[in-house]
């Protein structure tokens, strides 16, 4: 099973890579691709985040 998957609507032909952190990760759309990207940075920005 793939962990790429960034939502239940899943990776199709049109999936695209997005950066996030120095990761590439895999989204079905430019809209998953933006939530996980603001996800990303909150997560970055966060005091007690390590690594
Ligand atoms: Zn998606």
């Amino acid at each position: 099973m793939k962990k790429t998957t960034c939502c239940d609507c899943g990776l199709g032909a049109d999936a695209i890579s997005v950066k996030l952190g120095g990761r590439t990760v895999e989204v079905c759309c430019e809209e998953c691709a933006r939530a996980l990207g603001e996800a990303e940075a909150a997560t970055a920005s966060a005091p007690a985040a390590k690594d």
